[in-house]
């Protein structure tokens, strides 16, 4: 940390950024530049467009120019694994890195994602995992970290609905013993419900769960934060339920890797402050 806060960049500045294609839309630099700025700390948070195939060579290029952090989305996530030195437990289990940071001289792929959501739960819900029912929704990228952490955290069950059963399978598989693929009827047993599905990003889109199954003993989660209030979450609020959004998962990612590259405890509210108006809509 240093006095330089608001100043532009010198010869001292370490350069973190974001590799993902396309990558303008990000908002990982908007809530990295506030956090830096915030704690007076000389670093500087960039997006960077790789070609489609350029994961490992933006690897490589991070190693020459000695980049302070990577954050890593679409379609990189899988692409740099075999990049990196090492991977996290989580990064390994998913064969998918969002972050990577150094470890002495060796690069390090870690995935924050599912533990971002889990800090988004207790954070935005009080909700604590341990010993609880879940029911996921979805089993892209997002839905595995999810259920994985879920898991990981301690839940009792975390059943799996998707669409294509096989990836249904392997997401429920990566949770251990507590993964299950399950019926959409699963949810009324359920403690927590999360949508890791895209529908409620545009407008007509089908609700990912049907809303007769909840009332006010659930909570949940749509990992979708743009808009900010899905139909899903509206109609879950309208039942009792308690509701939250994907604003919180993409700061609690975006968080555990600052710490990661910084050894600084992050600046949440000014993070969260930093986009929350740009997940209106
Ligand atoms: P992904 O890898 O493309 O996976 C999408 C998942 O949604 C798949 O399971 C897919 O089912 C299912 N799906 C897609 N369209 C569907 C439809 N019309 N009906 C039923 N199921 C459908 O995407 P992802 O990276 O996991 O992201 C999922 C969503 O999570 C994104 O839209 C994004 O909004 C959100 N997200 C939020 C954060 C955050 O920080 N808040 C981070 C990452 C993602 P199939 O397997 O059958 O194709």
């Amino acid at each position: 940390m240093n006095e330089r806060a608001g100043l532009s960049p010198s010869g001292t500045t370490r350069v973190a950024g974001v590799i993902g294609n396309p990558v303008r839309h990000s908002l990982s630099p908007v809530l990295h530049n506030a956090a830096f700025a915030a704690l007076g700390l000389d670093w500087v948070y960039l997006a960077f467009e790789p070609p489609p195939d350029g994961g490992a060579a933006a690897v490589d290029a991070m190693r020459a120019l000695e980049l302070g952090g990577l954050s890593v989305t679409m379609p990189f996530k899988e692409q740099v694994v075999a990049a990196v030195d090492e991977l996290s437990p989580a990064a390994g289990a998913l064969g998918a890195v969002n972050c990577i940071r150094w470890d002495g001289d060796r690069l390090v792929g870690e995935n924050t994602d599912g533990a971002g959501f889990v800090a988004s739960l207790a954070a935005d819900a009080g909700f604590d995992p341990a010993g609880r029912r879940c029911v996921v929704v979805g089993a892209g990228g997002a839905g595995r970290a999810v259920t994985r952490a879920l898991a990981d955290a301690g839940a009792a069950a975390v059943g799996v609905v998707n669409r294509s059963p096989a990836r249904a399978e392997a997401a429920a598989a990566i949770a251990g013993p507590a993964g299950a693929v399950v019926g959409q009827d699963a949810v009324a047993a359920a403690d927590l419900v999360v949508n890791a599905t895209p529908l409620g990003m545009h407008a007509g889109d089908a609700l990912p769960v049907d809303p007769g199954l909840l009332g006010d003993r659930h909570v949940v989660a749509d990992l979708v934060y743009h808009p900010a209030r899905t139909p899903l979450l509206d109609e879950a609020a309208a039942r009792g339920a308690r509701t939250l959004n994907g604003l919180g998962m993409l700061v609690g990612q975006a968080a555990l890797a600052f710490e990661h590259w910084t050894h600084v405890r992050p600046p949440l509210e000014t993070m969260r402050a930093a986009v929350a108006g740009r997940a209106v809509g």
